[in-house]
Parts: C-alpha cells; structure tokens; sequence
C-alpha cells in the first residue's frame, strides 16, 4: 500500500496487541532478568485498552491519539507513558489527514521518538527502547530517500528494531529500573527494546498487506 488511512492504524494497534499478547511472556521473563518481571504483563494491559478505545469514524491522528491516551491510563510502569507519548506524538504528526503516506509516516515516526526522549531522556546506547527506535527510524529514512514506498521503509524499520534490539545485551543500562543493576544488567536483552521491535514488526505487517 502507498498509504495508510484510519482502518489501517486502527490494524496496526490490534496486530500489535496480538503480538503483545503472544509474547507478554517472553517480555515479562526478559524483565525479570533486569526489572521486576511486569513488562509484558504492562503492555498486554495497555494494548488491550488500546484496542477497545479505538475509536471509529475519525481520522488517523485521533486513532493513535486515543490509543496512546488509553495506553497511558491503564498501563503502569515507564513504558505506559514513554509508548503512550510516542502514539500520541505520532497522531498529533497526522493533523486530521485522511491518509498517511510514506513521508507522513516517516515523519510521525521521528515526532514519537523524539516524544520518548523528551520524556525519558534516554539517548542510544542507554539500552532502553530508543535503541531500537532510534535506529529504526533512521532506517525508514534512508528507506524513503532511497525511494521505497510505505511498506518498503516499514520493513526496513522493522528489520533494524529488531537488529537494535539485539544490540542492547552488551549493554550497561543507564535508565530505568535495570540501570541500578549497573554491570550486573549486561548480556541480558532489554525488555523494552524487544517490545519495541514488535510494534514495528505490527506496522511492517499491516503495512505490506
Ligand atoms: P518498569 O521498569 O517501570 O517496570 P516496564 O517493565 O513496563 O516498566 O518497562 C521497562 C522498559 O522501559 C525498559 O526495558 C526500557 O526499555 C524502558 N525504559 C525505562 N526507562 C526508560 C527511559 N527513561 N527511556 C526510554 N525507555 C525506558
Ligand atoms: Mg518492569
Ligand atoms: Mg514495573
């Protein structure tokens, strides 16, 4: 598809919350590594609120507006808020556009990035979900200045979350719960960069189908 209008991105938010649901407990048993074993548990919840607040019949700024404002009320931890601004920021990238294309979405990306860093401060390198954002937005720019069209750019930001997530197990984390580990929270992989990979993944699917 070379857009995306509102019945896509309300797809996008329940094939996230499928995946979630799949593997809440992988991502909780991640957490339990170098947390307190609730981020899957955290995301499912949120997730699901997400998808029964979708709303119908608006455009695809108010979809991910209302998703992210579900998110943040009913997931608890630091990753309701930090995922809850990245949709909301995003939404609020779209105005009230009926359809997204693959500039637009490029552009929503950043906008939910730089939310999460506004928010948690966290730069790369900090093994935190910016370390599979971060990079996955920059790959759906290369993307789109190579002339890729929508679900092009999102695969590759799915590819390179996925790779950026790996990348956090030799890190040391410096924020969040896992960062009073200190060298204790190296070799494990970070629990929300993982969740992160997905929800790109999600968008990769709904994108290319
Ligand atoms: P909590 O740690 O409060 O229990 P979760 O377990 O749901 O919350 O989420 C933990 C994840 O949140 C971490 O794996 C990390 O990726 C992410 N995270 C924590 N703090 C930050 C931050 N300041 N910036 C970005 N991501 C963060
Ligand atoms: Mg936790
Ligand atoms: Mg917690």
């Amino acid at each position: 598809a070379g857009s995306m209008d509102a019945g896509d991105f309300a797809a996008w938010i329940r094939r996230t919350a499928e995946r979630v649901s799949a593997d809440a407990e992988r991502l909780t048993r991640l957490d339990a590594a170098i947390g307190d074993g609730d981020h899957g548990l955290n995301l499912d919840r949120g997730f699901r609120a997400a998808v029964e607040a979708l709303p119908g019949d608006v455009p695809p700024g108010a979809v991910l507006i209302a998703a992210g404002r579900a998110i943040v009320s009913k997931t608890g931890g630091a990753s309701g808020p930090l995922y809850g601004t990245a949709l909301r920021r995003a939404g609020k990238a779209f105005g009230d556009a009926a359809d997204v294309d693959a500039a637009a979405l490029g552009s929503a990306l950043r906008a939910a990035l730089q939310g999460v860093q506004d928010l948690g401060k966290a730069v790369e390198g900090d093994k935190t979900m910016v370390d599979a954002l971060a990079p996955a937005v920059a790959a759906y720019e290369a993307a789109l200045a190579d002339g890729s069209g929508l679900a092009g750019c999102a695969r590759a930001a799915a590819e390179a979350a996925a790779k950026g997530a790996d990348g956090t197990v030799p890190m040391r984390a410096r924020k969040g719960r896992a960062s009073y580990l200190g060298e204790r929270s190296e070799g494990h992989l970070d629990p929300g960069a993982s969740s992160t990979a997905l929800v790109l993944r999600a968008l990769a699917d709904v994108a290319g189908s």
